[in-house]
C-alpha cells in the first residue's frame, strides 16, 4: 500500500508537461474522443495562457486526425525529444496520433508488444514542448494499453465518459475502479447524450436514460463534471473536423464542454 502511494516504480514524467489528464470510457462509441477533443480545446479556450496538447492513444482506432481535420506525416525521433513534431490547431499547441503515421484506410493489426512500444514512442518520442496540460484520449476499456499508460507516466486525473445507459455505466464503473487501483484520481464523470432536444417540437427525450451517470457518480463518490446533450451540431461539426467548442462557441452544447473543461 505504501509502495503504491509513492507512485509506481516505472513512472516518469513527460519532459515539459505539467499535468496529464486522461479521457477514458468503459466502452466504445459513447463519445470519448469527441469529449477529449472538445475538452482539450475548451481548457485552452477558457484560459488562453494555458498551453494544451492532445494525444490520441487509441492505437487501433485513431480518430483525432479526422475530428480535427488534420493530416500529417510527422516522423518520430530516434532519441527522446530531439526534433519537434508540432501539430498546430486552433488553440492547441500540439497533437499527436497514430493516425498521422498510418494510412487512413490501412488496418492496424498489431500484437500487444508492438502496441506498447507504439504508446511508449507516442509518449516519449514526441517533442511536446512546454505544456500546462496534455489531454490523452485513451482507448476504450480497461486493457493493457490503459494500464501501461498509467504505469508509465504520472497522471493528474481521469475524466470518464459514459452515456446514461446501464450497460455503458457498468463498464464506466470498471474504468473508474481501474484508475483507483493504480492511484489515478478520478476527476469525475461526463454524461454524454443524456438528452435530445427536438428542434421541431421542442420535446426533450432521454434516449439512453436520464440520471444514470449521476447515480454512478454518487456511488463512486465523484462529481458529474457535465451533461452533454445529444445534438446534431456535435456530430456534424465533428465529422467536418471543426469541434463545436471552436466552431460554435456560444451554443449550449459548446458551453457544456467548456463547463467540463473549467473543472479539470
Ligand atoms: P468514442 O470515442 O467513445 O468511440 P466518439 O467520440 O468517436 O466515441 O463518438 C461516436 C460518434 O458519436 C461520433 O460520430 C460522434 O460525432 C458522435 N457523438 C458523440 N457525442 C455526441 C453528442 N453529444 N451528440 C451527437 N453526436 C455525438
Amino acid at each position: 500500500r505504501q509502495h503504491m502511494a509513492r507512485g509506481l516504480p516505472k513512472q516518469k514524467p513527460i519532459l515539459g508537461v505539467k499535468q496529464v489528464v486522461v479521457v477514458a470510457s468503459g466502452k466504445g462509441g459513447v463519445g470519448k474522443s469527441t469529449t477529449a477533443v472538445n475538452l482539450a480545446l475548451g481548457i485552452a479556450a477558457n484560459d488562453s495562457s494555458k498551453s494544451v496538447g492532445l494525444l490520441d492513444a487509441d492505437i487501433y482506432g485513431p480518430s483525432i486526425p479526422k475530428l480535427m481535420n488534420l493530416r500529417g506525416n510527422p516522423e518520430l525521433t530516434d532519441s527522446m525529444g530531439s526534433e519537434a513534431l508540432p501539430r498546430f490547431f486552433f488553440f492547441l499547441s500540439t497533437s499527436m496520433s497514430m493516425g498521422f503515421l498510418v494510412e487512413e484506410t490501412a488496418p492496424i493489426v498489431w500484437r500487444g508488444l508492438m502496441v506498447m512500444s507504439a504508446i511508449e514512442r507516442l509518449l516519449r518520442q514526441v517533442e511536446w514542448g512546454q505544456l500546462d496540460y496534455l489531454v490523452i484520449d485513451m482507448p476504450p476499456g480497461t486493457g493493457d494499453v490503459q494500464l501501461s499508460i498509467t504505469q508509465n507516466i504520472p497522471i493528474s486525473g481521469a475524466v470518464i465518459v459514459s452515456t446514461p445507459q446501464d450497460i455503458a455505466l457498468l463498464d464506466a464503473r470498471r474504468g473508474a475502479e481501474m484508475f483507483r487501483k493504480v492511484n489515478v484520481p478520478v476527476l469525475g464523470l461526463v454524461q454524454n447524450m443524456s438528452v435530445f432536444h427536438c428542434p421541431n417540437c421542442n420535446h426533450k427525450t432521454h434516449i439512453f436514460g436520464e440520471d444514470g451517470a449521476t447515480e454512478l457518480a454518487n456511488s463512486l463518490g465523484v462529481e458529474v463534471l457535465g451533461d452533454i446533450p445529444l445534438h446534431i451540431n456535435i456530430r456534424e461539426m465533428s465529422d467536418k473536423g471543426q469541434p463545436v467548442v471552436v466552431s460554435k462557441p456560444d451554443s449550449p452544447e459548446a458551453k457544456a464542454y467548456l463547463k467540463v473543461a473549467a473543472q479539470v
